[in-house]
């Protein structure tokens, strides 16, 4: 439908009195401009009624022939807003007729039934629109947010594009799905299925293989298609495995958009820059710049979980919770009118943590299932959660009596944060004392865990809420200079949580070189530990650790330090878990497809599940190409 005509349309729906003078197309979405926005405040069915027939999520924007200068809605806005409201930040976007304020308290900016904001509007044209600010501040956060306002003339165009393309006619009557698994099969990493039908191509996933391996991207070259004919990419979570290689599609020249939740957005981002920042430290050539990764974040059409959305002319996505890690979605993919369902579970946790619900199985239609399988082997069981803690108590206080230091390897996105409430945990029981070292990435991290509170469970999104961020408990330290170390290791017993999970980098080696060798020390192992890491090594028993210590020469490290391992605190289903996922499905899926895993996890997976359920199960290998209809 042309802008004209959808004009037209919206001023029949809403009568003149809304004075609607444009109507622009915003990606999945449709910007409505009015120079009486005070009207669409108070009639909230007006916007109900113009999504209904439009079949589009609607945002309603000031025309900015009615906006006062930004100085004096500055001083408006300031007066209005009561001071515990805590406003941190305001940027004016004449071209969207909207001003981001940035606060501690975002339900006090809009008052009780938008009564504060009508006063706003009010008074200066202007709609407010209002994001939360992290408990903790955050420089990726901050400047994610800037580089959005600063490029909003680009991104209306490039939503203009955007929309065009979901909404072209179809060029064709024919009806199959097919998907190309491109890499993260029978493996661990670089996850990427291409997802295809007559009329669209869609990316799930773009990840890079982070273990060290000799491929670091996924199989896209063998598509044998030019990368701009991929309509979207929908990434499930941050984690580099499925989003590492998404900046560097933007550098080979996709053109199209990103889908994630706003977490994902974020911690990609994160993630991204200090994947750059690490390959350039260690003197090997990053694939991309952080140019790119700024493109990659301005290229991302956000949602959140439950937002139905048109992707291409007969795909439609939805995101679900997927208990893994903060924004961590499912993606449900409904092609067609009712011609297929397909649900890619990412990375999957269907059991307790402290920071998120289990994944969530509510989806309306599911036929083709394709799920990790991380922990798929028959014997991958882990222990209860309360077990697993009460073991990790147990190393804590063992270790800190002795006088050691306990380190524990986590993922700066994730395990992390986990671990970190369960230590709150412990320590507000039993009033300990000693000090908890966090180092790297690991405070940004956390930060935009408090940017997004409605992301994590209740009892912690209350306190974050309320201000008693667990992040923020004064026993944590958070490390900020190399020197810092040093004082730790001549300090007394401490714990220090540092990335990476896995020891296969950042400041986790530098503080295992410096403790593995006295034996009051210990290590406690809490994520995954990727096949041919240090993790990986030190979990099968090996004792003797060849490595480039400072200053670059090769050493033997003798191992003499406790080392445990702890799989109850996994962000990723064990075997029940897996299975109890699918039974708690609405319907039996007609083929379930097993992919993120080990070889004979996949097969054992796929191998069980369609016996005890009686379906189609597989597990795909690295370049086969599956017609599912
Ligand atoms: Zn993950
Ligand atoms: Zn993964």
């Amino acid at each position: 439908m042309a802008e004209s005509e959808l004009l037209k349309k919206v001023v029949q729906i809403v009568g003149p009195e809304a004075q609607v003078v444009k109507v622009e197309p915003e990606g999945p979405e449709i910007g409505v401009y009015t120079r009486n926005p005070k009207y669409f405040l108070e009639n909230e069915d007006a916007v109900a009624s113009i999504a209904s027939v439009l079949k589009k999520r609607i945002n309603i924007r000031s025309d900015p022939s009615i906006l006062t200068p930004p100085e004096h809605a500055k001083d408006v806005i300031l007066a209005t807003v009561p001071e515990e409201a805590g406003i941190t930040d305001i940027d004016f976007v004449p071209e969207l007729g909207t001003a981001f304020v940035e606060a501690k308290k975002p339900g006090l900016v809009i008052g009780k039934n938008g009564e504060t904001l009508k006063r706003i509007v009010e008074q200066i044209g202007w709609l407010i629109h209002v994001y939360r600010a992290p408990a903790m501040e955050s420089q990726i956060l901050k400047g994610i947010r800037k580089v959005l306002i600063k490029h909003t003339k680009d991104r209306i165009k490039f939503n203009k594009e955007v929309f065009a393309r979901i909404n072209r006619p179809k060029k064709s009557d024919k009806e199959w799905v097919r998907i190309h698994f491109l890499g993260s099969s029978r493996f661990v990493g670089r996850s990427a299925y291409l997802v295809e039908t007559p009329e669209s191509k869609v990316l799930v996933d773009a990840g890079v293989d982070v273990s060290g391996a000799d491929e670091m991207f996924p199989e896209l070259g063998v598509l044998g298609i030019p990368l701009d004919e991929i309509d979207a990419v929908v990434v499930t979570h941050a984690h580099l495995d499925h989003s590492g290689m998404v900046p560097y599609l933007y550098k080979l020249g996709y053109k199209g958009p990103v889908y994630a939740t706003p977490p994902t957005r974020d911690l990609s981002a994160l993630l991204q820059f200090d994947f750059v920042d690490v390959l350039t430290k260690d003197n090997r050539d990053p694939p991309y710049s952080e140019r790119w990764v700024k493109e990659a974040s301005l290229r991302t059409i956000t949602r959140n979980y439950g937002e139905v959305t048109d992707i291409t002319p007969d795909m439609r996505i939805t995101f679900h919770n997927a208990g893994h890690i903060l924004g961590s979605a499912t993606v449900h993919i409904h092609v067609g009118q009712g011609f297929h369902n397909i649900v890619f579970t990412g990375d999957l946790k269907f059991g307790f943590s402290r920071l998120h619900n289990p994944a969530d199985t509510k989806y309306p239609r599911v036929e083709t299932l394709i799920m990790e399988s991380t922990y798929g082997a028959r014997d991958d069981v882990h222990p209860p959660r309360r077990e697993t803690e009460a073991a990790l108590e147990r190393i804590l206080t063992e270790t800190m009596e002795k006088g050691g230091k306990l380190l524990i390897p986590a993922f700066a996105v994730g395990r992390a944060q986990e671990i970190m409430l369960t230590l709150e945990a412990f320590y507000r029981k039993n009033d300990y004392e000693w000090p908890i070292y966090v180092d790297g990435m690991i405070k940004e991290a956390s930060a935009i865990y408090t940017a997004y509170p409605e992301y994590l469970r209740r009892d912690v999104q209350r306190r974050i809420l309320t201000d008693d961020s667990p992040f923020e408990m004064e026993h944590f330290i958070y490390v900020d200079s190399y020197a810092k170390r040093d004082e730790i290791m001549e300090g007394g017993p401490a714990v220090i949580i540092a990335p990476s999970g896995s020891l296969t980098g950042g400041p986790a080696v530098d503080y295992f070189q410096r403790i593995a060798e006295d034996s009051k020390n210990a290590i406690a192992l809490v994520g995954y530990q990727f096949e041919g890491s240090l993790g990986r090594k030190l979990q099968k028993g090996i004792r003797e650790i060849p490595m480039k210590v400072s200053g670059g020469k090769m050493r033997a490290i003798h191992v003499e330090a406790r080392v445990e391992t702890l799989h109850g605190f996994s962000g990723h289903s064990d075997r029940r878990q897996l299975e109890a996922f699918v039974r708690h499905l609405p319907q039996k899926p007609a083929r379930i497809l097993t992919v993120h895993g080990e070889e004979e996890k996949c097969v054992s997976l796929a191998r069980d599940l369609g016996r005890n359920i009686r379906t189609e199960s597989y597990a795909p290998r690295l370049l086969d190409v599956l017609r599912l209809r």
